[in-house]
């Protein structure tokens, strides 16, 4: 089992269920640190009536909780106690539910692992149908100095703890333990705390081996489950056992939503070439058709590559593809459903410039290469066709910004040109000086491309136009 300096059983008493509308009315904590056993209880006054019901089940009236401390008075104090802890309740998802939300509201983020004690009955006695409190009181024999009163709660909490962590091999206790907590065995090479840091919001992160080689950059929008995830013994990969052995270093970068992170990741990626990321697309053959004028005054399709001109600006561009064989097979594949002709596309070459082409003859080329065809309706075909492949001319005059709003209130600002995302800053000043750097811009990239598209077109994110004159920032 990972260390914890204490732990921390807890219950709550609330006026109801949700966790966005009910408020808490009374917290319940004994606190096991070092052998020692402390408890601490305080009643909360929700500043609402609590319904009668709840009032009947638990025995806390309006009256009591009238003069009673309110959250935001104990919160800091409830906080320090939770921190560093694991956190045990029975249900925990609510408990901590409810706490999480109390404290994110006051500008708080609790971060503690989570043990449920109902997960835990179940994995340890899985023949067993009912694990509910009541059930656990008298399946184990233990001895409650109340019920729903949070101390009380609390308090057979720990007797369950106790009582179970008996009747059960210490090894296998152990190991139902690890499970639960998704930390079971945390690579050699890093320090057993490292995890305990990184928060749940969305982000990206990134594996480091010796000598700071990069091993892998992956993103999240939860990023503390997701680099436990990796860890996991459960559930672990062939790929995941190979990065923990190689794993001496972690980092991770927070951003306020899901698209920072995708464009943050893709240009790790690309940027540091980790070897566990299987890199899709090398940028020097990414390549598109672009539709120019031929010799008979008719667009024809030409292969262009990234590396020759500016994707995010150029013009009739139908793509993406990874490779000439990649984008030849997908035109040849568009020629025989439409009935195009090979010839007119420059993908066949004839023997003589008056014979048709071989399809024609088989009746699958309506005739383009010898004039049957007018040229004209050759090409709206071929367009057409091409449709779905088209890539989007930059609609914005110069670059933008992509405001993303996380949980939070943190606010990024994704700043982007031709589709070629230049970085993400938080003020206005910052993103004058990354628009100075912009003669530099980074090359065109398929996977950032695919993720502004949908973010531009589908207007997910506020926009606004930035000028390299003169930023005008709403916000
Ligand atoms: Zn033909």
């Amino acid at each position: 089992m990972a260390h914890y300096d204490k732990l921390v059983f807890i219950d709550l008493e609330t006026t109801g269920p949700n966790p966005l509308f009910d408020r808490i009315t009374e917290v319940g904590i004994v606190e096991v640190s070092d052998g020692k056993t402390s408890h601490w209880s305080t009643l909360v006054n929700p500043e609402m009536p609590i319904p009668a019901f709840i009032q009947a089940l638990t025995g806390i009236s309006n009256s009591m909780v009238e003069n009673a401390p309110t959250f935001p008075q104990i919160a800091k104090a409830l906080l320090e106690r939770l921190e560093g802890s694991l956190f045990i309740a029975h249900n925990a998802r609510f408990d901590y539910g409810f706490l999480r939300n109390a404290f994110k509201d006051l500008g708080y983020s609790l971060r503690c692992d989570v043990l449920c004690t109902v997960k835990l009955s179940r994995k340890l006695f899985p023949e067993e149908a009912k694990h509910n409190l009541d059930t656990l009181i008298a399946r184990h024999q233990l001895q409650p100095s109340g019920r729903h009163r949070a101390l009380a709660d609390a308090e057979v909490l720990w007797q369950l703890w106790s009582k179970l962590q008996e009747s059960v091999p210490a090894q296998t206790f152990t190991h139902t333990l690890n499970l639960l907590l998704q930390r079971p065995s945390m690579p050699s090479n890093l320090p057993h705390d490292c995890l305990d840091d990184i928060p749940d919001t969305p982000g990206v992160y990134l594996f480091y081996g010796e000598n700071e080689l990069p091993l892998y950059v992956g993103k999240s929008i939860h990023l503390r489950q997701r680099v436990m995830s990796h860890f996991n013994a459960d559930h672990r990969l062939y790929k995941d056992m190979r990065i923990s052995h190689q794993i001496h270093r972690l980092e991770w970068r927070e951003t306020a939503g899901e698209i920072g992170a995708l464009l943050l990741e893709a240009q790790l990626i690309k940027e540091l070439q980790p070897i566990h990321n299987r890199v899709l697309r090398r940028q020097r053959e990414l390549c598109a058709w672009q539709l120019r004028p031929g010799a008979n005054g008719h667009l024809q399709p030409v292969l262009t590559y990234a590396s020759e001109q500016d994707f995010g600006g150029a013009p009739g561009l139908y793509g993406l593809f990874s490779s000439r064989r990649k984008a030849e097979d997908m035109l040849r594949g568009l020629a025989e459903t439409h009935q195009l002709c090979l010839a007119t596309l420059g993908l066949e070459n004839r023997i003589k410039a008056d014979k048709p082409c071989f399809a024609y003859q088989l009746h699958r080329c309506l005739g383009a290469c010898i004039g049957q065809e007018p040229a004209h309706l050759h090409q709206a075909r071929l367009e057409a066709a091409l449709h779905k492949l088209k890539i989007r001319t930059w609609p914005y005059g110069g670059a933008i910004g992509l405001i993303e709003e996380g949980s939070d209130r943190r606010k990024d600002i994704h700043v982007v040109h031709n589709w070629c995302y230049l970085g993400t800053v938080r003020t206005k000043r910052e993103v004058n000086a990354l628009l100075k750097k912009a003669p530099n811009r980074p090359a065109f990239d398929a996977d950032t491309y695919k993720i502004l598209v949908k973010a531009v077109e589908k207007q997910i994110l506020q926009t606004i136009e930035l000028s390299n004159t003169g930023v005008s920032l709403a916000a």
